[in-house]
């Protein structure tokens, strides 16, 4: 299968979605990933050539999973605009996707919100949509769980490529949140899940087939003491 990730900033997609990538890319599929804007104004450090410099930590970020391609747009001004949608849809007749990985449309934050409902657009009823999940989950009921455990020390190293943006709150941030993911799972402490829900739209109601399916049930009662709750 091709999965084809596409985050807004430069490191949105070690945040928000390594963990799934590295998953399909152990189950042998192949990994295409785009960064929407160019991350100009993530300048936490004042840096200057700071989009060239994001470029890079991008680079290093995903090396393990695809080389990224850079869109450009100007970040923080990302909007709904059919001219975004046109050159995302010129992308995916070139990638032809199996599955796009992206920002939720009630994600917090409004350059997520405009490339979801670009890429949205984008893949009208030609290819189907998997949203990540928002950060520390606020408005996002999931559909899938992923055990990410194993990739949790990648997916943290790979969030640290990002130098320029003081990466270490983004670490501490999502190992609470794939943590609470995990527990909602009744999986124990130190464990790791990423959550997902599908945009379920005409013909792709049921896209169960294409999302690795690899968290093992855990019943309460059968494991009552090591239960975290
Ligand atoms: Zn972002």
């Amino acid at each position: 299968m091709k999965i084809l990730a596409i985050g807004a900033h430069p490191d949105d997609i070690e945040i928000f979605m390594y963990g799934f990538l590295s998953v399909c890319l152990k189950r042998g599929d192949n990994i295409y990933t785009m960064i929407a804007t160019d991350g100009s104004a993530g300048n936490v450090l004042k840096t200057k050539n700071l989009k060239l410099i994001r470029e890079k930590e991008s680079l290093k970020g995903l090396s393990k999973l695809s080389k990224p391609e850079f869109l450009g747009f100007p970040d923080g001004k990302l909007s709904l605009s059919s001219e975004i949608s046109e050159i995302i849809k010129s992308k995916l007749k070139i990638f032809k996707p199996d599955l796009i990985v992206t920002h939720s449309k009630e994600d917090y934050h409004p350059d997520h919100r405009a490339l979801s409902e670009n890429v949205f657009n984008a893949a009208g009823f030609q290819f189907p949509i998997l949203y990540c999940d928002t950060l520390m989950g606020v408005n996002f009921l999931p559909d899938y769980f992923i055990d990410i455990t194993k990739y949790f020390e990648n997916k943290k190293n790979a969030i640290l490529m990002h130098k320029s943006q003081n990466p270490k709150k983004f670490v501490e941030a999502i190992k609470l949140q794939n943590s609470f993911r995990a527990c909602q799972c009744n999986y124990e402490l130190g464990n790791y899940v990423e959550a997902y829900k599908f945009e379920n739209r005409f013909p792709f109601s049921d896209i169960s087939s294409l999302i690795p399916h690899n968290i093992k049930i855990k019943s309460y009662y059968k494991n009552q003491k090591k239960s975290l709750i």
